[in-house]
């Protein structure tokens, strides 16, 4: 009998996760199995388990950003440095996997994000693919798949509290270009926000402000490197304007990042920038239709410059967790993960990030039923700006 290893997996949109016993893979030369010490949950499983991502091969183990100890590899697997990784060694992976580097988006577009061949993790490979998502006792590493070693210092717990939000912060802040001394508005307090803010402090902003809600989660991003925070439960859109407008001598701000998640944000974002700022837009990772904006005023008169931000590569993993190390006694990210969950409250794991009683939970398979650690973040019941 071949081992088999415990997963949560999500049968389909609207039903709950059961755990399952899943075969060990049967390793290919370049392959490795992980054994997870930590997975993320994510805004992105919340959209998964309501069904509303496109692609996804229903029954999945969920869990896109994960970190473990490497328990078996077959032959040379080695960094991007060409230094060897051995049995033991604590590594993360970037969970997007066969981008093809033979399309038009990734050989003339150079937009590899876009590419359509890519799979990703815990998002677009299924159950019947394997161990291939992280809220599982055990990954498989597919042959190719790009394998980092945390850096020494980094624990396994502070970098599940960057996870996913670190990537995507990190393409965020390189998309908009900050120059030292720009104030940098950031929409949303979520995990995206949270990092997004300290790579803006990082790249020299004289002013970083933060905009979105509850309490506690505004005074987590003072602690990740904002200045100022404003209170959407508080302030409406207008007085949140005049405050960004009184604290930028009245231009308004160089670049605002959206990661609030809610399509009226980027019309606010657009608002918040000075004539000829720049906005990304890196919050809208589901369709949550269309936002009503005053093309006129707010972009083409206002010379903005607006950019999306989909996805990230393995750049944005490797220098955002190098960051991370650098800076973890600056900025505290080890403190996202506010509560950690065994494989057999997957569930509630789902229900207290969709209802946002954490700021960020983790799945720990070593965890048992009823056992889930770590302080709970505030309540609260609805948060658009989350
Ligand atoms: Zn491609
Ligand atoms: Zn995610």
């Amino acid at each position: 009998m071949p081992p088999t290893y415990r997963a949560a997996v999500l049968p389909a949109p609207g039903e709950p996760l059961r755990v399952v016993e899943v075969p060990a893979p049967v390793l290919q030369p370049g392959a490795a199995l992980l054994r997870t010490l930590f997975s993320e949950v994510c805004g992105t499983d919340v959209h998964l388990a309501h069904g509303r991502l496109a692609g996804v091969p229903y029954p999945i183990i969920p869990g896109h950003v994960s970190v473990g100890v490497i328990a078996e590899l077959r032959g040379p697997v080695r960094d991007v440095d060409g230094a060897p990784f051995r049995e033991g060694d604590v590594a993360a992976f970037l969970d997007v996997h066969e981008t093809c580097g033979a399309c038009r988006a990734c050989l003339v577009d150079k937009e590899t994000t876009r590419c359509p061949h890519r799979k990703v993790y815990g998002i677009t490979y299924g159950l019947a693919d394997g161990l291939l998502g992280g809220w599982a006792e055990a990954i498989h590493l597919r042959p190719g798949v790009k394998l980092l070693r945390l850096p020494h210092g980094l624990s396994p717990e502070t970098y599940i509290g960057g996870g996913c939000g670190l990537n995507t912060a990190f393409h965020a802040v390189e998309r908009a270009s900050i120059r030292l001394g720009d104030a940098v508005v950031v929409l949303g307090a979520g995990p995206v926000a949270q990092s997004v803010a300290a790579f803006a402090a990082l790249s020299g902003a004289s002013l970083v402000v933060a905009v979105g809600a509850p309490d506690d989660r505004l005074a987590m991003i003072r602690q990740m490197g904002a200045d100022e925070t404003l209170s959407i439960d508080r302030l409406s859109p207008e007085e949140r304007l005049e405050r960004v407008y009184a604290l930028t001598a009245r231009r308004g701000a160089d670049v605002v990042i959206e990661a609030a998640g809610v399509p009226e944000a980027v019309v606010q974002g657009a608002a918040l920038c000075r004539d000829g700022g720049t906005l990304v837009v890196a919050g809208q990772y589901t369709d949550n239709g269309p936002a009503v904006w005053n093309v006129h005023e707010l972009l083409n008169r206002k010379h903005l410059t607006v950019k999306g931000c989909w996805g990230s590569d393995f750049s944005h993993f490797y220098k955002s967790i190098r960051l991370q190390a650098r800076w973890q006694d600056r900025f505290p990210w080890s403190a996202i993960v506010t509560r950690r969950f065994g494989l057999d409250a997957a569930n509630d794991a789902l229900a207290a990030v969709e209802r946002r009683e954490v700021l960020k939970a983790a799945i720990d398979p070593s965890l048992g039923p009823t056992a889930a650690s770590g302080a709970a973040g505030g309540e609260r019941a609805a948060d658009p700006q989350g």
